[in-house]
């Protein structure tokens, strides 16, 4: 059983896919706004996302990005549904990291098998992002940080800003570049909000936390 989550607005037809899905033997859970997208996104990260580009809230698209930018879902699944007349949409949504799209109106039954295809090339796909830096280890598949084998719980943001500096041993970050990877680059937060996330990252890390180096004036760095 896959636990897929089905952005769609349109009533009769998200009411059609989750009946559909179910049917198969999926746990469907649906949204009918970019918004309850992300709220459930984050809740229960699915397996797969059935996309609706036009919301009446944030584009699919954007809720793509957003999917992608969340180390909780960077590797889920999205199939893009789409009209007909929404290339650029499409094309955007895909330069996003979707894996399929499907235009609309289709068949249950293409969709059905557009779903199974992509599980299936999931399902093969190696365990991969295994961080390390001295005692830390980051797992990217399970959203998992330890230090000397301990589990660390880091909030969203504190794992992606570990794993930008895992990415990236030893080359310093400045501020902006944290501010622009880690919180995105509409974020409306000041460089502050770095220095203050960096101190409850380093404690949460205890000794292991002394890698992560100020460079006074610059930004940080993660040596060891
Ligand atoms: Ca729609």
């Amino acid at each position: 059983m896959t636990r897929i989550l089905v952005v769609e607005d349109e009533q009769d037809l998200g009411d059609l896919l989750a009946y559909n899905l179910g049917a198969a033997g999926h746990q469907v859970q649906l949204a009918r706004t970019g918004a309850a997208a992300l709220a459930k996104l984050r809740e229960d990260p699915p397996q797969l996302v059935l996309l609706d580009l036009m919301l009446p809230d944030i584009s699919g698209a954007e809720v793509a990005r957003l999917i992608r930018a969340e180390p909780a879902t960077a590797r889920v699944p999205i199939i893009i549904v789409t009209a007909r007349g929404e290339e650029a949409d499409r094309v955007r949504g895909l330069e996003l990291g979707a894996d399929d799209y499907v235009v609309k109106p289709f068949s249950v039954k293409e969709l059905l098998l557009r779903v199974k295809a992509v599980l299936r090339r999931f399902e093969g796909a190696p365990a991969t992002a295994q961080l390390h830096a001295g005692p830390i280890e980051l797992d990217d598949d399970r959203h998992e940080v330890k230090v000397n084998g301990a589990r660390v719980v880091l909030t969203a943001l504190e794992f992606k800003l570990l794993r930008t500096f895992l990415e990236r041993p030893g080359r310093v970050q400045t501020r902006e570049t944290l501010l622009s990877d880690v919180w995105g680059i509409d974020a409306e937060v000041t460089t502050r909000t770095v220095d203050t996330h960096i101190k409850r990252l380093r404690e949460k890390l205890g000794a292991a936390g002394d890698a992560l180096e100020t460079i006074r004036g610059v930004g940080y760095k993660l040596g060891g």
